[in-house]
């Protein structure tokens, strides 16, 4: 493996990925820095499926995969007591141009009343591989919390605010990003699927 390219638009996440991939001898891209653009329709019913259709969407816009893998993600909030909504419609809940304080106020909302033992939930990220022979790989990792009670915290982004960590008594929104990468579902994916292409 000489090259890996991560299938996504997304400059935050490109530094994330290259701080925790950098000690892997590969040239690392993202998706523009390959010259690849691709419509991607994620339809698929859950975080593996939804990371597998854009590595394999970007992957078939490679002609010469020789030395060659792609890796794709897709993450979300899971709130249990919501039957997992939003999960892997998290981006597009109430509707993508839909401002986050409005979408976490609606969840806040939905959980009015509720307790804090049925207010369980997790952040999943799924990162998917699309290796130079054409075999794939995919992880799953989880960053367990709770909804809390009313937003906190300026980090972060999306649904950072309202998610709780139990053992740190704060939002993920609450932590500096250095703290967060280490524990974020997306670090924790990311290394796991980072020590199966070392084996490759
Ligand atoms: P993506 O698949 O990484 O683009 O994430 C999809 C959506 O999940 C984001 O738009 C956010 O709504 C939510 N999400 C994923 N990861 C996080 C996180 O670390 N904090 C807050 N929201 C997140």
């Amino acid at each position: 493996m000489k090259r890996i390219i991560f299938a996504t638009g997304n400059q935050g996440k490109m530094d994330e990925i290259r701080s925790i991939l950098a000690d892997l001898d590969v040239e690392l891209l993202s998706m523009k820095e390959a010259g690849i653009e691709v419509e991607i329709v994620e339809d698929g019913s859950t975080f593996e499926e939804n990371a597998l259709i854009k590595a394999k969407a970007v992957a078939s816009q490679i002609s010469n995969m020789d030395g060659v893998t792609v890796l794709a993600d897709d993450s979300g909030l899971e709130v249990d007591y919501l039957n997992k909504e939003p999960g892997i419609y998290s981006a597009r809940y109430m509707g993508e141009e839909v401002p986050y304080e409005i979408k976490n106020q609606n969840i806040l909302e939905r959980l009015n009343g509720v307790p804090k033992q049925q207010r369980t939930a997790r952040f999943v990220c799924a990162i998917a591989a699309v290796l130079p022979e054409g075999e794939t790989l995919v992880v799953r990792e989880t960053v367990e919390g709770y909804i809390g009670w009313e937003p906190a915290g300026e980090n972060g982004f999306g649904y950072d605010p309202i998610f709780y960590l139990e053992e740190y008594n704060c939002t993920t929104a609450q932590l500096p990003s250095e703290q967060k990468n280490q524990l974020s579902h997306r670090g924790k994916a990311l290394r796991v699927m980072k020590e199966k292409l070392a084996d490759r």
